[in-house]
């Protein structure tokens, strides 16, 4: 690989960044780099999309901006394991300790994210914004952190929003009536603006603590730091209060204004759909500060890399919040068909009749984005969709298994529900626990594990083989 992935700036120390990532990715073979013009309209975000489950890609100069794009920074869960330097099975033990244990960050006084400071801004010129989806309203900074501080005690809040460039130093921003939002309130009530950063381009550890379901005022760049077991170097902006990981490769420095609404949308979603257009907050970006050399991250809405980051943290939540009440709970699947929110698949070790009815109303207890949950056993394999319909296939049945509540809170983003209230569907697909032997005994190949192919079968080819029995 040649420039712009180098070490990072001497001085610092090898904090873990967006480019020890892709260090990582470059040194296994999953970075594709596209030829130079690959245009930041539609096409940045057709390409990745043509990759998404197999390659992260590298456009170097796309429009022939010379910051380039990287995007697809995972293409299945067991890159975000990778990530962080655990196995696959243990990504969600991972990410459920670094919640219960965060590790405070370190301010530092000089940054990476600083070398070059823009006072005049205009985002476009400045920065590779992609547009994504065929009908969004043009460009969207999507892969970006947005950082708030509580207005009366100063802690921060980390999410992810979507942000419309809405003009040069303009950004139209949805805010869900979560932590920003709250935040913002508090400020908007006493007339003043809140004080934000936009953050692209981190270490993904970071990104994934960003979509934590955490406490309101529980500063998820400590989450961040648990996950990556060392503190994340924090810097103080240059036009207002907020920090940002001094290794970031940009940070945009701005304000949600009060009392301003401007339409953002449409955009599309995880849910496969467009997300509409409406009145929503403004942010007014006061500079922008980055590397010398930075890299842009963008994430297309609604592809993999955007289901799998929603999907883990949400996924280690609801493990959590299902062991606390149900100790036979092992493990539990936000799947890619329920657009990684809506649909989840609970694996148990069946203890007690019933159960599986009460683990599933105890699910929908811990989300309100849950729409339908299937409960199964320990010999299905919940990362695989032909498994689970297969357990619904042969062991359950509707007038006895099912359960269904109507009119619950739900997603508005989901076009089925009436703006937000939904029907919830729970599905027990275990077994009984006392059956005869060979009643729900799965069929099974003997030695089919132990089969060693280069052993087994011949080198020469099958149509040689062939001519010698036809002649
Ligand atoms: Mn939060």
């Amino acid at each position: 690989m040649e420039a712009p992935i180098t070490a990072p700036t001497a001085g610092h120390n090898a904090s873990p960044d967006l480019r020890s990532w892709l260090q990582q990715l470059v040194a296994t073979d999953r970075l594709a780099v596209a030829r130079d013009g690959v245009s930041l309209i539609d096409e940045v975000a057709a390409v990745s999309k043509k990759l998404e489950l197999e390659q992260a890609v590298l456009f170097p100069k796309p429009g022939g901006h010379h910051i380039p794009v990287v995007a697809n920074l995972f293409a299945d869960r067991s890159w975000i394991a990778d990530s962080l330097q655990v196995p696959t099975d243990q990504l969600l033990a991972r990410f459920q300790h670094a919640v219960r244990h965060p590790l405070p960050w370190v301010e530092v006084t000089t940054a990476p994210v600083q070398e070059i400071v823009h006072r005049e801004v205009d985002l476009l010129r400045q920065l590779p914004i992609p547009k994504h989806n065929e009908h969004d309203s043009g460009p969207y900074i999507t892969a970006a952190l947005l950082i708030a501080r509580n207005p009366n005690t100063g802690i921060q809040n980390v999410s992810i929003h979507r942000c419309q460039v809405s003009g040069p130093d303009r950004i139209g921003v949805l805010l869900l009536p979560r932590h920003t939002k709250h935040y913002f309130r508090m400020a908007e009530e006493a007339g003043e603006a809140l004080e934000i950063a936009l953050v692209i381009g981190v270490h993904p550890a970071c990104i994934l603590a960003s979509q934590a379901i955490a406490a309101l005022d529980c500063d998820e760049m400590e989450i961040a730091g648990a996950l990556l077991g060392q503190a994340v170097d924090m810097v103080k902006c240059r036009t207002n209060r907020v920090r940002v990981p001094a290794h970031a490769e940009i940070v945009i420095e701005g304000r949600i204004l009060p009392k301003i609404r401007e339409p953002e949308g449409p955009f599309g979603e995880f849910p496969q759909y467009y997300g509409p257009r409406a009145d929503r907050e403004v942010i007014q970006v006061d500079a922008i500060t980055h590397r010398r050399h930075p890299i842009f991250h963008t994430i297309v809405g609604g592809g993999v890399e955007h289901l799998l980051l929603g999907a883990i943290p949400r996924e280690a939540t609801l493990l959590d919040h299902l062991q606390r009440s149900f100790p036979s709970v092992r493990d539990v699947r936000l799947t890619r068909g329920g657009t990684c929110r809506y649909h989840l698949a609970v694996k148990i070790e069946k203890a007690s009749a019933g159960e599986p009815k009460n683990i599933i109303m105890g699910a929908f207890g811990g989300h309100y984005d849950l729409k339908q949950v299937v409960v199964v056993d320990m010999d299905v394999d919940i990362d695989d969709p032909h498994e689970i319909e297969w357990a619904i296939a042969t062991r359950f049945q509707a007038d006895r298994d099912l359960i269904v509540v109507s009119g619950a809170q739900g997603s508005k983003l989901d076009p089925s529900s009436a703006d937000g209230v939904s029907a919830k569907m729970g599905i027990d697909a275990t077994k009984p626990l006392a059956t005869e032997p060979m009643e729900f005994k799965r069929i099974h190949v003997k030695g089919v594990e132990d089969v060693d192919l280069a052993h087994q079968l011949r080198d020469d080819p099958a149509a040689a083989f062939l001519r010698t029995v036809t002649g």
